[in-house]
């Protein structure tokens, strides 16, 4: 079933996390393997594979997931320095987890561009 990613089963406290964020419609949690002192995953509790799969009826979501990461990471103290928002889509573009989700890395300067 669609609603079935491992990001679901993370959203809905199936498999453990580290919660940064709830909501009604977005769950933020650490990363297993944080790229940067501050690795934050922030996905929408409904499943969209990529983010080429989002229509137009995604857009208030969309908009709200970036809204979520904004207060994020306001409350992680990286407003001041600056940080990063990816968002991989596909196997080229480091795709892994077919579960849309906003990655926000921060606490040290970012390289550009990426690898
Ligand atoms: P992607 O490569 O799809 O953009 O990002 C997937 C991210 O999910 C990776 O950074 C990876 O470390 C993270 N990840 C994969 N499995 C788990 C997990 O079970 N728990 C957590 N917290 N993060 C995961």
């Amino acid at each position: 079933m669609p609603e079935d990613t491992l990001f679901s089963k993370i959203a809905r406290g199936e498999i453990p996390s580290t919660e940064v964020y709830s909501d009604e419609n977005f769950y933020a949690f650490r990363d297993i393997n944080p790229g940067a002192p501050t690795h934050v995953l922030v996905v929408p509790r409904r499943p969209i594979p990529m983010i080429t799969d989002a229509t137009e009826a995604d857009a208030l979501l969309l908009g709200r997931l970036l809204l979520v990461a904004n207060k994020i990471a306001e409350k992680e103290g990286l407003t001041k320095d600056g940080f990063r928002y990816v968002i991989n889509c596909g196997a080229w573009g480091g795709q892994t987890v077919f579960h849309l989700h906003v990655h926000i890395l921060g606490g040290r300067p970012m390289a550009w561009p990426p690898g």
